[in-house]
Formats: structure tokens, sequence, C-alpha cells
């Protein structure tokens, strides 16, 4: 029997994405199949409409500060209806964009829900494919904590879809989607309570900037409560939520609670078994460094893989760079998970890329690792009042005599368009003196980094 297709992509998302168009410019023939819009979570309730909503809150926070330069506003209000229309309408465009793409490609899509029947033959609502190669890119999806009520709050699925704005929501969790949603909806006006369970927000992330978003956050940002155990969500004879913590906290008189406490691989009933692909007890796809699965012809890239780095650019590079190595004659093609940058759009925005302190001194021992690090209220805030005022974080972790730079952490105004550049820096390799040879540009908050 002759493989009907070169490859057939589960899921259309970045990854998915990613890997049929590099796949079909090789010249392959390939089919996608997607259950619900192009795109993926990225467009359609990740990265996009996050980002779209993170603009928002950015401007109404710029609108609080335009009195420290002279302007006088006579009174503004938000529509929160008006730029979920504008939002999802941009989104619809993408999805577009995204269709056309694909038919331009020449990838037959297939609209359905797929599970594998073996190595090679993908099942799309009773019609059997059959492929050389099939590639695993079905995402994740938000879970929830197993605790009674979990089902009166929401996930970041639904936050896209709220209607009107809360007047006071929970956010629960301690993650990028945690911050990021609790510090949009404070920064648009809604009374927001983030809640973490240990003792801070982002517990991965370098000591230095954890410390510097939860001062900014006392400053201007979500009500923090640390220790917050959620034990259940009540609903209450009014209507209102009451979020009760295991040792007894009370967070009362809510309108919307939002469970950001992680996602799990979508691969319930994908048929993983019947193709041989091992999973975890997770759900994720184990693959190795060229993104095989334990199935010789079965291959995954993106989220589904539970890699360290869950973000849209890995899945997009991974998938690629698979594409070329199947079908583009690039024998070891593979992506390299090391520096991968990535940013938490937080208020303000945090940067990271490489090693924290701690971690580079754990591989390089404690006496090879040397930091350079600042704080800093940046020249936006030159003319503001001293309470509103956030401070820039930033700190380099360096090793060895040569100090080469293994670490950089960014946390302030302009954070996350920074570190694009320092990210290459630290992938050529640059020392802390290359970074000290590179002239300033002025009057910025990245000049700090090159004058540390
Ligand atoms: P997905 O993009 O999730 O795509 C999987 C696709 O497969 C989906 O369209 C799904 O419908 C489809 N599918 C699943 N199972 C099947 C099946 N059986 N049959 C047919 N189709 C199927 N990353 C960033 O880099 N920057 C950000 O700012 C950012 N913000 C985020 C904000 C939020 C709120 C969330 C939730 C995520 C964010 N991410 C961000 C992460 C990013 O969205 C993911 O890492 C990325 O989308 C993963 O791509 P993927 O291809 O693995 O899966
Ligand atoms: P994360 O895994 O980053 O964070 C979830 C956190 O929630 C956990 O780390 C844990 O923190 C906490 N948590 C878990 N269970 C519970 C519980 N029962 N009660 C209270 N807290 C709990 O997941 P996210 O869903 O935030 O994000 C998923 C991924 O999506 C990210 O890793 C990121 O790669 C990607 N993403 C990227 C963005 C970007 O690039 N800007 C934005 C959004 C998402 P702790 O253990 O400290 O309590």
């Amino acid at each position: 029997m002759t493989d009907e297709y070169d490859l057939i992509v589960v899921g259309g998302g970045s990854g998915g994405m990613a890997t049929a168009r590099r796949a079909a410019a090789h010249g392959a023939r390939v089919a996608m199949v997607e259950r619900h819009r192009l795109g993926g979570t990225c467009v359609n309730v990740g990265c996009v409409p996050k980002k779209v909503m993170w603009y928002a809150s950015e401007t109404a926070a710029t609108l609080e500060r335009a009195a420290d330069y002279g302007f006088t506003l006579d009174g503004y209000r938000f529509d929160w209806q008006a730029l979920r229309e504008a939002r999802d309408a941009y989104v619809e465009r993408l999805n577009g964009v995204y269709a056309r793409n694909v038919e331009r490609a020449e990838i037959d899509l297939y609209r359905g829900t797929a599970r594998l029947q073996d190595a090679q033959t993908v099942e799309v609502d009773g019609q059997a494919l059959r492929g050389r190669y099939l590639l695993l890119a079905p995402g994740g999806r938000p879970t929830r904590p197993a605790i009674p009520g979990a089902e009166h709050g929401i996930d970041s699925d639904g936050f896209f879809e709220l209607a009107e704005q809360p007047r006071r929501a929970a956010v629960v969790g301690a993650g990028y989607i945690a911050v990021e949603l609790a510090g949009v909806l404070h920064h648009l006006g809604t009374e927001t309570a983030l809640t973490v369970r240990r003792d801070s927000p982002l517990r991965g992330f370098d000591p230095l900037l954890r410390e510097a978003l939860t001062e900014a956050m006392a400053v201007d940002g979500p009500t923090l409560h640390t220790g917050f155990v959620p034990a259940a969500c009540e609903r209450q004879g009014d209507g209102s939520l009451e979020l009760v913590s295991e040792d007894g906290q009370r967070l009362a008189g809510l309108d919307t609670v939002i469970w950001a406490t992680g996602r799990r691989p979508a691969t319930d009933g994908l048929g993983l078994a019947s193709a041989g692909v091992e999973v975890r007890g997770d759900g994720s796809i184990p693959v190795d460094d060229y993104q095989r699965t334990s199935a010789p012809s079965v291959f995954a890239v993106g989220d589904v893989t539970g890699n360290d780095f869950p973000l849209t650019p890995v899945a997009i590079a991974a998938g690629r760079r698979l594409a070329d190595r199947l079908f583009g004659g690039k024998a070891d093609s593979r992506l390299d998970y090391r520096d991968i940058p990535s940013v938490v759009f937080s208020h303000p925005p945090l940067g990271t890329v490489g090693l924290t302190e701690p971690e580079a001194q754990s591989v390089y021992g404690p006496d090879s690792v040397a930091c350079y690090q600042t704080r800093f209220f940046p020249m936006n805030y030159a003319l503001a009042p001293q309470e509103v005022k956030r401070r820039t974080a930033m700190r380099l972790v360096t090793v060895g005599a040569e100090e080469r730079v293994v670490g950089v952490h960014i946390f302030g105004e302009g954070a996350d368009e920074m570190l694009q550049g320092f990210a290459v820096a630290v992938r050529m390799g640059a020392t802390k003196a290359d970074l000290d040879h590179t002239v300033a540009i002025h009057p910025t908050s990245a000049e700090e980094l090159v004058t540390l």
C-alpha cells in the first residue's frame, strides 16, 4: 500500500502549522488535522489575545502617568466590550491568514478530531489517512485544582470569553499565566487578588526578578496573597464567590475566580497506544533530541512533549528543524534547547535567558560564579511622585575567569524588547568584557547592562 501523504500533522497550532508549511515548502505531500481554530493556543487563547490585553492595560497605566508630563485628561472611560470585540476581530483575521497560508502551501486541511490507528494511520471522524511520517502537535489544555467548587471558576480560555469586566477577581497560580492575567485585570481597574501557594510567584526565576516583581506589585499591582493553598471555591447566596485556603483564609465577594494552575498535554483519546507511542503519567510524549517518539515514524513537537520551554517560538523552531531534517536534506537539523529566552508580560515586563544565579552556582560551583546587578528608577519616572515609582532590576550571571555571560535577567520597562539582542550575545558566548566594550545607548534602561 502506498502512503497517501509524506507527513500527517495532528494540530494546526504553532508547532503543527510551522512543521506542515516547512515540509510542504520542501515538496512533501502534507495533511493537517485541526479540530478547532487554526493557529492553536497562541493565536486564539494565548500569546496574541493576551498581548492585546496587556497593551490595553499598559495604555491604562500610561494614562495614569500622563499628568506627570503636563497633560490634563478630562476623564476617560474604558470599554471592556469594545476591546473584546476589536481583539476577537483581530484574532479572526489571523485565523483567515492561517487558512490562506495552508491553502497556498497546498496542505490538505482536515477539520475534525484526529486519532491514531497505528504508527502511520490517522483517523479523522471516520476517514483514514495514511502517512509515511506522523507529527503530533496537539498542544495542551488548562487544568484546575481538584477541590470542591472548582467548577465555579474559569481558566485562561474562559478569561478570553469574559463578556464583562470582573469587578473583583482572584487569580490562583504562580506561573506566567497567573502573573500576566492578574496584572492585566488590575491595571484595567478590576480589584484583583493573586494567590500563590508558596512564598512568591514565578519560583523558578532569578531571585532578583522575583523580589523586584513582588515589590512592584506592592506599589501598583494585584494584591499578593502568599502561602494561600486553595481548598474550596464556594458560591454564596448573593451569587458571589468565596475562595477558601487550606488554613482557613477567605477571599470573599469575588465575581470571578481564575485558575491559572498549569496545563496538561492534550493526549487523551489520541490513540497513542495503538501507534506504540509512549506517554508519561502527566500525558506528555517523551521525545529524543530529534523530536522522535518511541514509534519510529511518529514525531512530536511543542507543548505536548513536556519540554522545559512550552513557548510558541520553541514549538515553531523544533518543527521547522524537523521538517528540514525529514524533507530538506539537513541530516542533523534539530533544535538546541539551551539558552531560550522568554518574557513574562507582567507590569513592567520581565525577561530572562540562561541560568539564574542559584542554577549557575549549582552547575559551575559557587566560586566560579560572579553576578553583576543593578536596581534603579527608570527615567520614565523622573517626573513622577515617589510613591508610584517601580524600580527596574537587572542581573548578569557570569562564570569562570573569563566571565562568560550565562544568564541575563531583566525586570522593568522595555525588558520585553531588550532581551532578544542580549539572548543572541549569550548564545554567541559573550563575556562581561564584551558587554563592557559595547558603547551604551543613552538615555535608555538597556545601557545599564553594558555599564554594570
Ligand atoms: P497549540 O498551539 O496548543 O496547538 C495545538 C492544536 O492542536 C490546537 O489547535 C488543538 O485544537 C489541536 N488539536 C489537539 N488535539 C487534536 C486532535 N486530536 N485532533 C485535531 N486537532 C487537535 N507562548 C509564548 O511564546 N509567548 C506568549 O506570550 C505566550 N502566552 C501564552 C498565554 C496563554 C494564556 C497561554 C495559555 C499560552 C501562552 N503561550 C505563550 C504558550 C503558547 O501558546 C504555546 O506554547 C504554544 O501555543 C504551543 O504550540 P503547540 O503547537 O504545541 O500547541
Ligand atoms: P506554569 O506551570 O508556569 O505555572 C503554574 C503554577 O501554578 C505552578 O508553577 C504552581 O506554582 C502553581 N500551581 C499548580 N497547582 C496549583 C494549585 N493546586 N494551587 C495553587 N497553585 C498551583 O503554568 P502556566 O499555566 O502559568 O503556563 C504554562 C506555560 O505556558 C508556561 O510555562 C509558559 O511556558 C507558557 N506561557 C508563556 C507565556 C509567555 O511567554 N509570556 C505566557 C503564558 C504562558 P508553585 O509550584 O510555585 O505553587
